[in-house]
């Protein structure tokens, strides 16, 4: 039997009923942009990232366009990103016209290296904007209180994130704003594209409601030059009956987190650095090896499917060659690039699969 990297089937199916049910109701409500199923999950999602609010966009990306907007963020101002990142972060400040700033990771940890912040810092400097990568939190006390240092803002892309904590404390409201996606495969994600803001800063809040509504804070009048990007009420619906779960499968994730964590020690291969006083929400369980693409190969001839997040650092993909960032200038992103491989994980996947797994890599290294 074949070990999948993630059942996104076998999700749907485990929570069937309740989900169809959801989707008529907003059918047949009658009622089909923003309303009551888009609020109740605002209000539920605030509450569950102790946040003091919520505001349903369109995607993720959209959540981190429209917060730098949101800040005023724009042409001539500098935004500090990951240089290891998946390349939404990337793209949103390009979107608004800002120059991206990018931080390599750590050697021994794929966030961005925090000790490479300060160096990174300029008059121009407006935000810095963490990834909380694979769901492991950076340690996101260290960087509020260098943004407070400097005055900056902190928006936090918590994109793969959902349920991490920090000293019992969610990601939700570290930063000024945090920035989530309900991709499908993300550990809450809903059957199409989906994302949303968090805050604990209510005219923030209210700046990317009004963003993502036309610029337009009363219908057919239009104060800013907004775009459309609202949470879809089927996909709120959908979220709403998922979120009651998110704990539930997150706890099943970190046993297979452990598992592959006592497992895997020994073997000549980086494991994922956690934060201390952090619980990841493990969105990923990424290895770095060097012979990376014999390991994949060879796991998939025994049938375990695994992935690569992501076989291009931003800064070399084809879509940045104008800003010039040589191979070399990021060098442990740029072996994050040719190193990681994520394995199976997910809230269907068995202990047993799990195991499958872990004697696969051991029989590869013997
Ligand atoms: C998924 C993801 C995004 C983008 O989310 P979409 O909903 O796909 O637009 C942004 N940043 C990170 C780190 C992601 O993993």
């Amino acid at each position: 039997m074949a070990v999948p990297f993630l059942d996104l089937k076998a999700s749907f199916e485990a929570l069937q009923p309740e989900i169809e049910t959801a989707l008529l109701e907003v059918a047949r409500s009658g009622w089909y942009i923003k309303g009551q199923a888009v609020e109740q999950f605002e209000a539920e999602f605030a509450q569950y990232t102790q946040s003091k609010h919520c505001v349903g966009v369109g995607s993720g990306l959209d959540a981190l366009v429209l917060s730098l907007r949101a800040l005023d963020i724009s042409a001539g101002d500098e935004v500090i990103v990951p240089a290891n990142t998946f390349i939404a972060t990337w793209l949103a400040v390009s979107n608004v016209g800002a120059t991206i700033v990018p931080v390599d990771a750590g050697v021994d940890d794929y966030n961005l290296d925090i000790a490479q912040i300060a160096a990174a810092i300029t008059p121009k400097t407006k935000a810095i904007m963490p990834v909380h990568l694979y769901g492991c939190p950076v340690n996101i006390e260290a960087i509020t209180q260098l943004a407070k240092q400097h005055n900056l803002f902190v928006i936090e892309d918590a994109a793969q994130a959902h349920g991490a904590t920090v000293d019992g404390q969610r990601i939700g409201s570290h930063g000024d704003l945090v920035c989530w996606s309900f991709y499908p495969g993300k550990n809450l994600g809903a059957l199409g594209d989906g994302g949303a803001v968090t805050t604990n800063n209510l005219a923030l809040a209210e700046k990317v409601t009004q963003l993502g509504n036309y610029g337009s804070k009363q219908k057919y009048y239009n104060e800013v030059l907004g775009v459309n990007s609202r949470l879809d009420p089927m996909q709120a619906a959908v979220l709403s009956v998922k979120l009651k779960h998110l704990d539930q499968w997150n706890h099943h994730r970190q046993m297979i987190a452990q598992r592959y964590l006592d497992g895997l020690q020994g073997l000549p291969i980086q494991l994922p650095k956690i934060t201390k006083h952090s619980v990841p929400a493990w969105h990923l369980f990424v290895i770095a090896v060097a012979e990376r693409d014999q390991l994949q190969a060879y796991l998939a001839d025994r049938d375990i499917q695994t992935l690569i997040h992501y076989p291009v650092a931003p800064h070399r993909q084809k879509a940045y060659q104008h800003l010039n960032l040589n191979a070399g200038l990021f060098s442990e992103s740029e072996r994050y690039a040719d190193q990681v491989l994520s394995l199976p994980i997910g809230p269907q996947l068995s202990m047993t699969n799990v195991d499958k797994v872990i004697e696969a890599l051991e029989e590869f290294f013997r």
